[in-house]
């Protein structure tokens, strides 16, 4: 079976999208609302298109023993940065094909998981069947935040999807499900059965997507409203207003009730945030927020041509020392100038990794608690 190249940026998006199920799982009506919404694109969302295509256009050329196109530009940076991901599935369905000569990779697949989800259907990046595995793999080419496979609807659902397309061609019993982010060097793999992710598509996803679609259901917050086309829901704006009410008096917050907001700071942060750039772009657009104009923000002095300017100072006989500085590359710039490996075998042991300054954290957080008595706040360094 083979598919087609596509253009990514064309392609028509689902009411109840699987990249979004996390949010409209959590909250239903977000996905009805959200339709009165423009869809806007950032250069990021522009930037991740485009690093798919490629992958895809590389991907294809190794299945059918083709070169891969000659990139130019910015694609030459983006092709580099997408090598971790293109070695790695590589080698993984090499893996396959050893233990199992009838593998079958397939890209960018429209996989259809409307069983349970109204008009549900969406694209995995690649998917492998080998023997009684199906593999699910999602690239993200964000730098923002390691993505968790485990549990995540939206590997889920895809998996759902494939399951539908080849349940009558293949014996599928177990279903591996990864997540890879090249730029972030983050690899996420969970695992799960055919039958437990029938499952959950029939008894969690199915009732609540049917809510969704209909616009009905509970509103609810949470981290999943960073995503949100609504900037300015008012559930959300009820919710972290009834934070600050709830805690009046006494004349101080007691610890508990400090631990509380605490809790819901982050969330409480990304809203303001997310209400000023929503402000900003109605007052950009031509609508008025009563009390409010837009006025030009701080700059800083910049050098209309630096040549221009090195060469006036060289004409009035400054020397290049006085006029330039020479600065040690930073770690980061110097292990990409040098590779990580000659990196870490010509300066492994000339770097170090200072301990970190505390930083307030939620219990969950998977790092280990730094013990107030040990810290020695003397040693502590930025990295860079
Ligand atoms: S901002 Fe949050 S609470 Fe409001 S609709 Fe969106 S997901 Fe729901």
């Amino acid at each position: 079976m083979t598919t087609a190249a596509i253009n990514h940026t064309s392609r028509v998006h689902a009411v109840l999208s699987a990249s979004a199920a996390d949010r409209w799982m959590h909250c239903p009506p977000s996905a009805r609302l959200a339709e009165r919404y423009p869809q806007t694109s950032s250069s990021y969302a522009e930037e991740g298109t485009r690093a798919h295509e490629i992958a895809e256009q590389c991907l294809r050329a190794f299945k059918d023993g083709m070169p891969e196109p000659v990139y130019h530009g910015d694609d030459l940076r983006v092709r580099a940065e997408l090598q971790p991901y293109i070695d790695w599935i590589v080698e993984t369905y090499n893996e396959y094909k050893d233990k199992s000569p009838d593998t079958l990779m397939l890209l960018e697949t429209r996989v259809d998981f409307s069983s349970v989800v109204p008009d549900g259907f969406g694209t995995g990046d690649v998917i492998i069947i080998s023997g009684t595995t199906l593999h699910i793999i999602d690239l993200k080419f964000g730098k923002g935040v390691p993505v968790e496979a485990a549990l995540n609807p939206q590997l889920m659902l895809y998996a759902l999807g494939a399951l539908n397309l080849f349940e009558d061609l293949y014996d599928i019993n177990l279903v591996r499900m990864t997540i890879n982010q090249p730029r972030l060097d983050h690899i996420s793999t969970s695992f799960a059965s055919a039958a437990e992710i029938r499952y959950w598509g029939d008894h969690k996803v199915a009732p609540v997507a049917k809510q969704a679609y209909e616009g009905k259901g509970e509103f609810a917050c949470g981290d999943w409203c960073r995503w949100c086309p609504v900037k300015n829901c008012k559930h959300r704006a009820i919710v972290n207003q009834k934070l600050i009410e709830d805690h009046p008096d006494p004349a101080v917050l007691s610890k508990k009730d400090l631990g509380a907001v605490l809790q819901q700071l982050d969330q409480v942060k990304a809203w303001m945030e997310t209400l000023k750039t929503y402000a900003t772009d109605q007052i950009l657009s031509g609508e008025q927020i009563p009390g409010w104009k837009l006025v030009e923000g701080r700059s800083l002095r910049k050098y209309i041509d630096e040549d221009k300017v090195a060469a006036k100072l060289k004409s009035e006989d400054y020397a290049d020392a006085v006029i330039f500085e020479k600065r040690l590359l930073g770690i980061t710039a110097m292990e990409k100038t040098l590779g990580k490996k000659i990196f870490n075998a010509l300066l492994g042991d000339l770097v170090v990794k200072p301990a970190g300054a505390p930083t307030l954290a939620p219990e969950s957080d998977k790092r280990k608690e730094c013990n107030s008595a040990t810290i020695d706040f003397a040693d502590i360094k930025e990295e860079e």
